[in-house]
């Protein structure tokens, strides 16, 4: 990274929306794109005197989550209501935790392939579960200025993951969103939906400048500010590019430290491309917290978080680990398969068995079977070409039957035609080459090409480049590396 003369830190308060079929508290169904309030009950939209009763399924889920995340799992756990008034939350509070998480102390190892960053452990303070609120919907079509309330999205499952501020980049919390999100898909808790606003971001992020009266004292900390209304992960690291130069400038000509001004809140505005003012943000004295006397406390026994413990699967880092060690290819290729997803995982390691070549087949797998997945926008389940299929074609490649722009040109039959790798090569006209009738061809190369021959007997072996372009020239089906074997050995045997 380039020199700044300020440290960015960053703190990361993550929403998800967990992948249940019914709500936290009640059995409305969480489907997103229902028509407005059609999935309501007297529990959640607020009615007076309903009970809530929790979701076990949801509870479970979440601790899924928090495992992973390497969190303590206490034994008991409890519910408190967090007041506040919005027009979305009708009950006038929120069921959420506060001095009991249901889970904390965890950690998430980040990465870059990249290198812009070292590897590093990023501190999870707490992750705990609450309920979602309703959505505001403002009818700006009809100039009317007109707004309305869909309560759909009231008590949905929220995972509130809250990270110590341990990140010094945008890329750093980059990073860490996109593990998180890689985490949480591959556990299958939830579908991080961005757009749908199945995860949320906000970032608390401020400024320690090196005190310029004492060099050795603890740095200068600027007023944290508090970052929200970012919809995707590029826009979060803009968002924080442009508030880490805005605090600096803000720095330089207010002297303002942490302490001086209460926390403030920032919106990004992605079409401006700033951050601009919101109201300042609340203690959460301002909140009044107490427990939620119509709820009874969890009890999680160590057994059943032990149970969940060992349902986890393999997750993205020991998946990474495993590809790099057991298929020889570097964390640059490991990482861009894991992020696919476990489907695409599967389909390489297999074809990576069946071929016998972990960097072939991930070469393969990443120049072609991707590029085609992201052009026709299908997944993997819907590639034509079968593992068992491409490791024949490969096969094909390894020993040198085909260059890799035949192999292609063939790939491609088989995916159009849906033929097999003998039919489509047929079809294409490739055919071998008859070793002798090979033998002729270079012969007659050689004595056409008297001066590229003298390159190759000064030891110039990269000559014999030529002579193969020469070659396909006349015969598109030879074999590139026979024909470089034959002209190098004819060669030397030439006067
Ligand atoms: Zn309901
Ligand atoms: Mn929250």
């Amino acid at each position: 990274m380039s020199e700044l003369p300020y440290k960015i830190v960053i703190g990361l308060e993550v929403h998800v929306q967990l992948a249940t079929q019914s709500k936290l508290f009640c059995r409305c169904s969480t489907q997103f794109g229902a028509p407005p309030n059609t999935q309501t009950c007297p529990v959640c939209s607020g009615m007076p005197g309903a009970l809530p009763v929790l979701n076990r399924e949801a509870y479970r889920m979440a601790v899924r989550a928090a495992l992973a995340l390497n969190c303590e799992i206490p034994e008991f756990t409890k519910w408190d209501r967090k007041q506040y008034y919005y027009p979305d939350l009708p009950k006038g509070y929120q069921i959420s935790q506060f001095d009991l998480p249901m889970s904390q102390h965890g950690h998430l190892a980040i990465s870059d392939p990249k290198n812009r960053f070292e590897p590093k452990r990023v501190g999870i303070i707490r992750a705990h579960l609450e309920e979602d609120a309703g959505k505001s919907m403002h009818d700006e079509q009809a100039g009317t200025a007109d707004s309305r309330i869909d309560l759909n999205r009231c008590g949905t499952p929220l995972l509130e993951i809250v990270s110590e501020p341990e990140m010094y980049s945008p890329e750093e919390a980059k990073a860490y969103l996109t593990e998180l999100k890689l985490l949480l898909t591959y556990l299958e808790v939830s579908d991080c939906n961005m757009q749908e606003g199945s995860l949320r971001v906000d970032a608390n992020v401020n400024l320690h400048i090196p005190d310029p009266e004492a060099a050795d004292g603890p740095p200068i900390a600027t007023p944290i500010v508090e970052v929200k209304n970012m919809n995707s992960f590029r826009a979060v690291e803009r968002a924080l590019h442009y508030e880490a130069d805005r605090q600096w400038e803000v720095w330089q000509e207010s002297h303002q430290r942490l302490g001086d001004v209460p926390k403030q809140t920032r919106g990004w505005d992605e079409n401006a491309e700033i951050t601009r003012g919101q109201r300042s943000k609340e203690e959460s004295s301002d909140y009044r917290y107490f427990p939620d006397p119509d709820l009874v406390p969890v009890v999680m026994s160590a057994k059943e978080t032990a149970e969940i413990r060992n349902q986890l699967g393999e997750l993205p880092a020991a998946l990474r680990k495993r590809l790099e060690e057991t298929y020889g290819i570097k964390p640059y290729d490991s990482d861009v398969l894991v992020n696919q997803g476990r489907a695409l995982v599967d389909y390489y390691i297999e074809l990576a068995e069946q071929c016998g070549d972990g960097k072939l087949a991930s070469n393969w797998v990443q120049q072609d079977v991707l590029r085609l997945l992201n052009e026709r926008e299908i997944s993997i389940d819907d590639y034509a070409v079968r593992p068992s299929a491409f490791a024949e074609l490969l096969a094909k490649v390894q020993d040198g039957k085909l260059d890799t722009s035949r192999g292609r040109e063939v790939l491609a039959e088989m995916i159009e035609a849906g033929l097999s790798v003998a039919d489509a090569m047929e079809k294409l006209g490739i055919a071998e080459v008859d070793d002798s009738e090979l033998v002729e061809l270079c012969q007659s190369l050689i004595a056409a090409n008297p001066k590229i021959v003298a390159d190759i007997q000064a030891g110039n072996l990269k000559a014999a480049g030529a002579l193969i372009g020469q070659a396909k020239k006349q015969n598109p089906n030879v074999n590139p590396s026979r024909v470089r074997e034959l002209c190098i050995e004819l060669s030397s045997e030439a006067s």
